[in-house]
């Protein structure tokens, strides 16, 4: 069986390994003469900039790529996990270690609101149940039939899942900052706590179960330990090549065709690919049916992201791995962003630090970060050409002021992405983060499904569709398609 794989995203990479596991003959196609999609790797003096993903999490989905194929992980990659895991800071400096100690974080919720302690725990095991049914059980299942979907609903709505991930959180913590940390993890996946479906509260719990772990070398490191691996099992694959055409013969696909006008012809084309962009650009739009059409128009998408990537030469000792820094009008801000469609200079920004577990990723006596602050994706028309130094100067700014004290000087290397790379350099319908949000209406059956509802022979691994974003998620994409095909 011949097996296409459009674009190298771990979703991809993995889809490539399973299908390989599967005696499929696999070539993995990729638009950049680099693979890892999101997780690529800018190189730039010395500083090791991983593009994207950074906090590792259910590192056994990694491991189970090697496995496959009888080979032991730590052959090719090095993961270690993380003992503060986020510092959280505040508008007035006060500070949160979360972590999965939990004398430390119940004696810091203490400090902060006494009577939240108890609601904590109960928060904590209410998201082991959301865990055990939307991990364990369902982020595997293919959702391609309405069938299975409306078997879900009723243990999902015993879960709440019509509730927003803040307002499940609120209703056992009463404390306005505590609330903040304990629902932000919607945003590692592209959506607004105050508007994704609770289901989302299972990352809360998938965190304390494994850890959060860092990949020596940088994530980048996987990427070319699962680049090694694709290439020992006979992968074919393609780096510099965009695929411009799927080529179908009625509803049935046939192959691909290359910028080069290669044409290759396959059994499956599977598309790691923004499965909106693939849908309006890749195929003959004009032949799906109104009420596929219907669901692809009323789709709505996450927001976009503003990443800095700077150098600096001297080392800012006291600044952990991951740090989280909350604006004042959070609620505000996330709604600018994610309805409004505005900017606002009330930022909350994520920063990250390798260098403070990796002394590898700078050069010696240096420090290397990225920040990326969440801004609106591509359909606010904002032109990021006049927008994009703006905002770099804005979050210097804010993080000489509460984080690192006279960066500007520091700076020896620097480079930004806006939202019109992830539309124009990673194919991403506009300019999104983490493609289509993660809203109850737009999960499991809802999303686009891993087996085209359309085409025959097309399938779809990746963020936008089941499971969804962060690389749990679309490594657990890969496993729905290994069942499916
Ligand atoms: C800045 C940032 C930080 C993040 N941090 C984290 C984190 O800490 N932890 C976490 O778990 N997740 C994180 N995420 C989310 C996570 O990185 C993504 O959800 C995940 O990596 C997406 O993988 P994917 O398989 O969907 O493919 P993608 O990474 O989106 O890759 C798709 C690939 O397809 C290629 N492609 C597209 N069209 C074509 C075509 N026509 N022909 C050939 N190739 C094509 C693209 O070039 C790209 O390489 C982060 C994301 C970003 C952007």
């Amino acid at each position: 069986m011949k097996s296409i794989v459009i674009g190298s995203g771990f979703g991809g990479i993995a889809a490539a390994l399973r299908l390989k596991a599967k005696n499929h003959n696999v070539t993995l196609i990729e638009k950049h003469p680099d693979l890892g999609g999101r997780a690529r790797v800018f190189k730039k003096n010395g500083f090791i900039f991983d593009g994207g993903p950074t906090v590792i999490t259910a590192p056994y989905l990694i491991n189970e790529l090697f496995e496959l194929f009888n080979k032991k992980p730590e052959n090719y990659i090095k993961l270690t996990p993380l003992k503060t895991w986020y510092r959280f800071i505040f508008e007035d400096g006060s500070k949160f270690d979360y972590s999965g100690d939990e004398f430390q974080m119940k004696n810091q919720i203490e400090k902060i609101n006494k009577d939240d302690v108890k609601g904590y725990e109960k928060l904590v095991k209410f998201t082991k149940k959301i865990f055990d049914k939307g991990f364990t059980e369902l982020a595997d299942v293919p959702f391609d039939k309405p069938l299975i979907m409306i078997k879900q609903l009723p243990a999902l709505l015993k879960l709440k899942s019509y509730k927003s991930v803040y307002s499940l959180v609120s209703s056992y913590i009463k404390n306005e900052k505590l609330r903040r940390i304990l629902s932000m993890h919607p945003l590692l996946v592209g959506g607004n706590p105050f508007t994704t479906t609770s289901i989302y509260g299972l990352i809360l719990y998938l965190e304390k179960k494994w850890g959060i772990h860092y990949s020596i070398g940088g994530t980048g490191h996987i990427i070319n330990g699962l680049e090694k691996l694709m290439k020992e099992e006979n992968i074919d694959i393609i780096k510099g090549h965009e695929v411009t055409n799927i080529i179908s013969s009625g509803n049935k696909i046939q192959g691909i065709k290359l910028d080069n006008q290669k044409v290759i012809n396959a059994d499956n084309v599977i598309c790691n690919a923004d499965p909106s962009a693939v849908y309006e650009k890749l195929l003959d739009i004009q032949k799906f049916s109104s009420s596929f059409m219907w669901k692809k128009k009323r789709m709505q998408y996450s927001m976009g992201l503003f990443v800095y990537y700077f150098g600096t030469k001297k080392t800012y000792d006291n600044v952990e791995h991951h740090t989280i820094k909350f604006g004042e009008k959070y609620k505000e801000h996330l709604d600018d962003i994610f309805n409004k469609k505005k900017l606002n200079d009330d930022i909350s920004y994520y920063l990250h630090r390798p260098s403070a577990t990796d002394k590898s990723m700078a050069p010696k006596g240096h420090d290397c970060f990225y920040v990326l602050v969440p801004v609106p994706n591509n359909q606010s028309r904002i032109d990021w050409s006049i927008e994009g130094d703006k905002i770099k100067n804005l979050v210097i700014d804010k993080m000489e002021q509460s984080l690192l004290p006279n960066l500007r000087e520091s700076i020896v290397e620097d480079f930004y992405l806006t939202p019109d790379y992830f539309e124009k350099e990673l194919n991403t319908k506009h300019g999104s983060g983490f493609s289509i949000q993660p809203k109850f209406t737009q999960s499991a059956y809802f999303r686009f499904h891993n087996k085209s509802e359309v085409c025959e022979g097309l399938y779809f691994v990746g963020a936008g569709t089941h499971p969804g974003a962060g690389v749990p998620g679309v490594l657990s994409s890969a496993k729905v398609l290994s069942k499916i095909l």
